[in-house]
């Protein structure tokens, strides 16, 4: 490990900073907000500033403000992607997650390889353009070659005009010749939560095998973009300690990120405890955060890191899920099957799974109630395909230009959904939605997507811009 990397988690400065910021003055949380309108995020006082908001008016104005955000540089677009759990064998012992090694409650399963390329031909038959692999701290014979050769056998699946175009991988810390090899994989992003960044909670939690080490864990995402991996994930499971404390130290990251690489995490993940088999904890998390707590914690990523996509799972349930939509989310899982070999009619946890799932539904039933909110949801991968990655994406992120893309490709990618997978309801809704969204269009973004829609109508597929 280089150690230099290890001390950018300063929890001094986090408890100082909370400390002195436990009862902001109305007039700082107005600056505050303000300052987040410009786009240039927040830093680390600011956060603990918005973290302690509790009056109703000021919580709408921070609800507010990251809608405002959220629509200014993404639009209402919600990217979708289907989680594909290959493997629930585990050496470690997370004492929150169903997959520990002790856990003799779970069914465990790797799939083989055959068996991945016939799960994501199921995904692809549902219209899904973009997986994210996951997997537990532990691989069946050929160790690490199997997540690579997973990831291979999801590229090759094919059925009719359907394809994934982009593979996200959610896998234990690697070194840096492992990491060489995802990024070779052509792999989207690499994500990594780091769970609690509180060390010593992250010793009371993790009581066996090689993730007990909190800072390989941390140090996780600066091999992966030393090994040339632009994309990486990062976030917090929320409940293992105090949110104030995460959200800052979550900032200590990202700062220590664009300090070290010039370009911050391309997404932040948000999970909650969610109930798990053979895990007591699970069900009595410590520091379980509020419904109200959790909406404060997406609308401040929102405004601190207005760049970052935020991911919301299908751990939530449907009702958060669309609460937060508003709030700043920017993608979602949707038809998520929790354990490798597992399917949506079973009982989830019997089978195998991570944790229990709050929002069960199909893609299509996501789809259509996405689009009856006003969101339109995107299948597209355009940025990982042209190369728009790290500084690039970056590049015309930060300065709002990213919409000009994302909504024309929104657009086109919701269209070929609609004519090749969707239910006939979903068809006309959608269809309805595309109508009312390209009247509000303007300019340079309006010209592309009625481009791309024509030539989608007329049978063309994989348009983006
Ligand atoms: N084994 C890898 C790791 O630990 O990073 C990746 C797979 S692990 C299943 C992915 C994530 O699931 C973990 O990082 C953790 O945040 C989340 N998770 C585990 N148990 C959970 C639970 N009971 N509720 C919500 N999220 C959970
Ligand atoms: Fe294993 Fe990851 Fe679950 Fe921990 S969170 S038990 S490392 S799968």
């Amino acid at each position: 490990m280089n150690t230099t990397y290890s001390q950018f988690i300063n929890e001094e400065e986090i408890v100082r900073i909370l400390e002195q910021n436990q009862k902001p003055v109305p007039s700082k949380v107005r600056e505050v907000l303000s300052k987040a309108k410009e786009l240039k995020g927040l830093n680390l006082v600011d956060v603990a500033v918005l973290t302690n908001i509790s009056d109703p008016m000021q919580l709408f104005e921070l609800f507010e403000t990251a809608n405002h955000i959220k629509e200014k540089i993404y639009g209402k677009r919600l990217v979708i992607f289907a989680p594909l759990y290959i493997s629930n064998l585990c050496s470690n012992e997370c004492s929150y997650c169903a997959f520990r090694a002790k856990n003799d409650l779970i069914v465990r399963r790797s799939l083989t390889q055959p068996e991945i390329v016939n799960k994501t031909e199921t995904l692809i038959r549902e219209g899904h353009k973009r997986v994210l692999l996951v997997a537990g701290e532990s691989y069946p014979e050929q160790d690490f070659k199997y997540v690579i050769d997973s990831i291979a056998s999801i590229y090759g699946a094919h059925v009719g005009n359907g394809e994934i175009r982009r593979v996200n991988v959610n896998v234990a810390p690697l070194e840096t010749e492992e990491f060489k090899q995802l990024r070779d994989a052509r792999i989207g992003t690499y994500q990594l939560f780091q769970e609690t960044y509180h060390p010593q909670t992250y010793q009371e939690v993790h009581l066996g095998g090689k993730k007990k080490d909190y800072h390989y864990r941390l140090t996780a995402l600066h091999r992966a973009m030393e090994a040339g991996i632009e994309n990486v994930g990062t976030g917090v499971l929320f409940g293992l300690y105090n949110f104030r404390f995460e959200l800052l130290a979550l900032m200590q990251h990202i700062r220590e990120l664009e300090t070290v690489f010039a370009i911050g995490p391309h997404t932040i993940s948000v999970p909650r405890i969610e109930p798990a088999t053979g895990s007591d904890f699970s069900s009595h998390p410590p520091h379980a955060v509020s419904d109200l707590n959790y909406r404060k914690i997406i609308a401040i990523l929102r405004l601190a890191v207005p760049y970052t996509g935020i991911i919301m799972s299908t751990r939530e349930t449907t009702h958060m899920r669309r609460e937060t939509f508003a709030l700043g989310v920017s993608q979602i899982s949707a038809g998520s099957i929790t354990s490798p070999g597992g399917s949506r009619h079973k009982v989830q946890g019997e089978e195998g799974s991570e944790c229990s799932l709050g929002d069960p539904r199909s893609l299509d039933e996501v789809v259509r109630d996405i689009a009856a909110l006003g969101y339109i949801p995107s299948f597209c991968n355009s940025c990982h395909r042209l190369g728009r990655t790290g500084h690039d994406f970056m590049d015309i992120a930060k300065p709002g230009e990213i919409k000009q893309h994302c909504n024309p490709n929104a657009i086109s990618t919701f269209m070929e959904y609609l004519m090749d997978y969707a239910s006939y309801e979903t068809r006309l809704i959608g269809e309805d939605l595309i109508e009312d969204v390209m009247d509000t269009m303007e300019g340079v973004a309006r010209e592309r997507a009625f481009l791309m829609l024509e030539k989608i109508k007329k049978g063309k597929r994989d348009m983006y811009c």
